[in-house]
């Protein structure tokens, strides 16, 4: 397990006491360490060593800057497994989701970055087609904003955060990274390794703190945020950019729909349905959280999803339990059936982790809760699994909702999977796009075209086609929502945009010439002007030639001022 790095930047101010946080084991509620809770002004403070960096780093070459970025890399890639414990032991989720849906995703954001960079950050020449512009040279520069405002949730406190950070600092950038204070250690790692790779250490600041850090970091000089969280806190972080104009990203929640038509593989869908609704025990922006599927097959893909969802191991990877078929808990070493781990629970891996916190837990038991009572049918779990600790929560499966309940309308955000059926292409197309939220949505099917087809008619940021959820591990894909699911992306082409600003340079090629739209209109000027604009635009050769003629006797007669 690796040391505990502590973030530099609350040394530098220790005449301000800023109060502390204490930072759990989601699964154990074990004290991590605690942190400072930055105020105003320390924000205020490392935002302005960041932007004095971020002149020297903007001067760099792309080149250099990614020399940097690739010495992280490796440095990630060889210090992987305590990374990965660290992200695992704060957020409470498997060994092997910190590595496949984290550090997986880093890297090859990195891998991404070094072959597009160069390429996106040279200057790109703009044609011009008006033929009167036709002696200018037209360039669109890619200008960092200065720096960067990232604001984290706790639910991918590494990938999250590092895409973000990676991409605004390759693209000439600094950063103040504001992780959620459930999880901040894991953007710390971030920063440990990024100085180990040579980066200039004012040039990420990572801001510990409670909600209060955010508003701050809002308020100092930086010249565009994005945020990752919730609806609620992006509406608020939307109207205060709103107030200073300034840029936001928002990556916000979503409600995502999962429809499987008559002709999918029920053995793939089901697969899917349960690993996407409860991987980090269901706690993704992209989680399955709807699914709808074809009546035709409803009952065989359930009951296929309640085979898969008994044999889930849920528990912690300090102290794995088995989950068995009653729904009771037992630890590995009293396993009857030679799961792994069963001999060496020290090794063993679990499948599903904690929620991050009892409150989250309440969300999803009300949803439960009110559904049951609404008379769904509870084909498993339903229930917090106390006996593992406070956040735990049974993977659950609804069948026969409807969208009355608010585990069909509002983010549940835990281990839940409802399910209902459909009859025709267009009413699961129409029980889709019935909500609030847009962020991505899925459609299995046997026939890929078919599945193609339909994804036009869905309206969210990212439709796949028999997969879920890895749309965020394809680095060249945007990523980012519709309606209340945000505004602006992140990752990919997209995502390199938001952290730039298009300045476009114009260049006259004859710089001795007086430009013909310049003063001394006089009645000469309009002729000229009606003449061009129909040797441009008016229909028919003839009358375009005359256009042209009349527009050059008439520019003829004209004084330039
Ligand atoms: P949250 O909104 O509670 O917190 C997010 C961050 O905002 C935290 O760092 C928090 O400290 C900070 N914050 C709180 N109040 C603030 C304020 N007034 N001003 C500025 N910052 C403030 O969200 P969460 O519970 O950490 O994360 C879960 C949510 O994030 C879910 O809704 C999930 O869907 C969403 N999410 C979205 C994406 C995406 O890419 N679209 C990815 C991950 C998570």
């Amino acid at each position: 397990m690796t040391a505990i790095p502590q973030p530099e930047i609350a040394a530098g101010h220790s005449n301000v006491q800023a109060a502390q946080f204490a930072v759990h084991n989601p699964a154990t509620q074990e004290i991590i360490g605690t942190l400072p809770n930055l105020g105003a002004a320390q924000i205020a403070g490392a935002v302005a060593k960041a932007a004095a960096a971020q002149v020297r780093w903007a001067a760099t070459p792309v080149k250099e800057r990614l020399k940097i970025l690739s010495r992280f890399a490796d440095l990630l890639c060889e210090q992987k497994e305590a990374v990965a414990a660290v992200i695992s032991r704060e957020a409470g989720k498997p060994q092997a989701e910190a590595l496949s849906t984290e550090i997986l995703v880093v890297l090859d954001t990195v891998k991404y970055l070094r072959n597009t960079l160069p390429g996106f950050l040279r200057p790109e020449p703009v044609p011009h087609g008006n033929p009167a512009m036709k002696l200018k040279r037209g360039m669109l520069l890619r200008e960092p904003y200065g720096v960067v405002g990232i604001i984290s949730p706790w639910n991918y406190p590494f990938s999250v955060p590092s895409v973000q950070t990676l991409t605004a600092l390759a693209t000439g950038n600094a950063v103040a990274l504001k992780p959620s204070e459930f999880t901040p250690y894991s953007s710390l790692e971030l920063q440990r390794l990024l100085r180990e790779a040579g980066l200039d250490h004012e040039l990420l600041q990572v801001i510990t703190g409670e909600g209060g850090a955010g508003a701050a970091l809002l308020a100092a000089d930086v010249q565009k945020v994005i945020f990752t969280g919730s609806v609620a806190t992006g509406k608020r972080v939307a109207q205060t950019a709103a107030a200073r104009l300034l840029p936001v990203v928002l990556e916000l929640g979503g409600k995502d729909p999962m429809i499987v038509l008559e002709d999918a593989d029920v053995d793939v869908a089901s697969s899917a349905a349960v690993w996407g609704a409860f991987m980090n025990a269901g706690q993704t922006c992209l989680s399955v959280e709807r699914c709808y599927v074809h009546e035709a097959i409803y009952e065989k893909f359930l009951q296929k999803c309640v085979e898969k969802t008994n044999r889930l191991r849920v528990g912690s990877s300090s102290h794995p339990l088995r989950r068995t078929e009653s729904g009771d808990n037992e630890t590995h070493a009293g396993a009857k059936d030679g799961a792994p781990g069963a001999e060496h629970p020290e090794q063993a891996e679990i499948d599903v982790g904690p929620m991050i916190h009892e409150r989250q837990l309440k969300i999803v038991q009300s949803h439960v809760e009110n559904a049951i009572s609404r008379g769904v049918r509870l084909l498993a779990g339903g229930k917090p699994l106390s006996n593992l600790g406070p956040n735990f929560f049974a993977p659950t499966i609804l069948a026969d909702v409807d969208h009355s309940m608010a585990v069909m309308i509002e983010e549940t955000f835990g281990p839940v999977l409802p399910v209902r059926s459909f009859k025709t292409e267009d009413e699961a197309v129409a029980l889709a796009n019935d909500s609030y939220y847009g962020l991505a949505a899925s459609i299995f099917t046997s026939d890929r075209k078919r599945g193609e087809a339909l994804a036009h008619r869905i309206v969210a940021g990212t439709v796949m086609v028999n997969d879920v959820l890895a749309c965020f591990g394809i680095s060249e894909a945007p990523h980012g929502g519709v309606k209340a699911s945000g505004i602006g992306r992140t990752h990919g082409r997209f995502g390199l945009e938001e952290m730039v600003w298009p300045k476009y340079v114009d260049s006259d090629r004859i710089p001795r010439m007086k430009k013909l739209w310049w003063y001394g209109y006089g009645p000469a000027f309009g002729q000229q002007m009606g003449g061009f604009i129909e040797l441009l635009f008016a229909k028919g050769l003839i009358k375009r030639l005359r256009g042209g003629v009349k527009s050059t006797k008439s520019y003829l007669r004209r004084r330039l001022l």
